[in-house]
Order: C-alpha cells, then structure tokens, then sequence
C-alpha cells in the first residue's frame, strides 16, 4: 500500500498540495498579500477619510471595503475576502480572512494588519478653514426683524446643512453677519445653499429673489461666481 507523506516534513496527514503537506505549502507559498500596516489619511476637522482620492464617511463598512480591496491572491480560487475591524485608540487592528479552495481543498487564512490614521485636512475643511464660502443666503425682513421667526429661519437653515453635509462637506454656515433687518448667512457650498433658500423660502411662503457676482477669475480662466439668495420674510 502506498502511503502518501510530505515529501518536505514527512507528514502523512493531508490534505496535500501539489504533493506537500498543506501546512508545508503555505509556508513556501505567500498566497495572500496585504502591507501588515497601512496608512489611511483621516481629516482632523470632520473625521473623513481618503479612500483612493475620494473623502469619504469614517465608517466600519467603507475601512472593510477599502482594505479588503487591497488584499492580492494568489492560486487560491473562489475565494472570499472578509475584513472584520477591531477598532483602538491610535491604530484600528483588522483581520482579514481569506477562504476558498486550494488545488481543490477548502483552504481558510487569516492575517492580522494594522491601520495606521494620518491626520490631515479634506479638501472641503482645508477649503473652508480659508474662510471660503461659495454662496449668501440673505435673510431680511420688511421693516423690523422678528426675533421668532429669525430662530425658525436659522434652525431651518442648520437642520437643512447638516442633513447634507455628510455628502457635501462644504454645506455649512462658514459665518453668519448681523444686518439691520436680518443677517446673511455666508455658505461653502453653493448647490446647498440655493437648496435650502428655495425649502426655506416655501417654508415661510416667500420666494429666493438669487443673483450673481463675479468674484474673479480662476487660473484656467475660468470665472468665479458668488450666488446670493434673499429670502424675504413676512
Ligand atoms: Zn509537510
Ligand atoms: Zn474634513
């Protein structure tokens, strides 16, 4: 009777991988690939991170993903990538589990990495940090300011930026100046702000009376525009 055995340890305990021990092959063979530490820009302002170049939402699901995607395999088929997070002060430790097949035997790997955070600013905080802001949202009232109302429109205004800004960081109130019969609101994000004039605008059945200025050039030549939307209350 033929018994078979590793050739490399002597082992006759399978299952076996092109003629060696499984526990011999593996230690020849670096099937899976992945840095032991990565790093990963984090804004220091709003907590994004910089997932291939796009901030993103610092999210369990979007780190799992991005790891995940930088796992290289070799000769293992079917395979399936899991990362799971297991989040500490400075460094986020993660396990990344590999199963699959290996010359036709269910093969399952796991390595341990480590996530190193980078503080930086996103591009949106390092825009607004220079007090930067694409839009005005005016708020005036006919005659004298009604202080209620003006809460109203500020809460709305807040209520309307934040529900966005997970998807656009530069919808926030950069500053709010005081005027004699209302305030303007300096906005980052120009798409937010004509979005919230127009919802508040309904809200206190009004309408956004919105104009332009020309601000300057920028350096493709392109013209820099400043939108204002007033917002009269009655
Ligand atoms: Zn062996
Ligand atoms: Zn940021």
């Amino acid at each position: 009777m033929n018994t078979r055995f590793c050739p490399k340890c002597g082992s006759e305990k399978g299952p076996f991988v092109k003629g060696f021990c499984m526990e011999c092959f593996l230690k020849d063979h670096d099937l899976v690939q992945i840095d032991e530490e990565i790093e990963l820009e984090r804004c220091v302002k709003c907590e994004k991170i910089n997932l291939k170049g796009v901030w993103k939402e610092n999210s369990v699901e979007n780190i799992e993903e991005w790891v995940g995607k930088k796992v290289k395999i070799k000769e293992i088929t079917d395979e399936k990538i899991t990362v799971i997070l297991d989040p500490e002060e400075e460094h986020t430790n993660a396990k990344v589990i590999i199963s699959g097949e290996l010359g036709g035997e269910p093969i399952r790997l796991e390595k341990e990495i480590k996530i190193k955070f980078k503080d930086t600013q996103c591009a949106d905080c390092a825009k607004l940090s220079g007090d930067y802001y694409e839009a005005i949202i005016q708020m005036r009232f006919d005659g004298e300011m009604k202080e209620e109302k003006a809460d109203e429109f500020e809460a709305m205004l807040a209520q309307i930026l934040g529900e966005r800004h997970k998807s656009d960081g530069l919808a926030i109130v950069v500053k709010a100046i005081p005027q004699k019969t209302g305030a303007d609101f300096l906005i980052g994000s120009k798409r937010a702000a004509k979005n919230a004039a127009e919802k508040i605008a309904k809200k206190f059945n009004t309408k956004v009376v919105s104009s332009y200025t020309l601000i300057g050039v920028d350096k493709t030549g392109k013209e820099k525009i400043r939108h204002t939307h007033c917002v009269r209350v009655k």
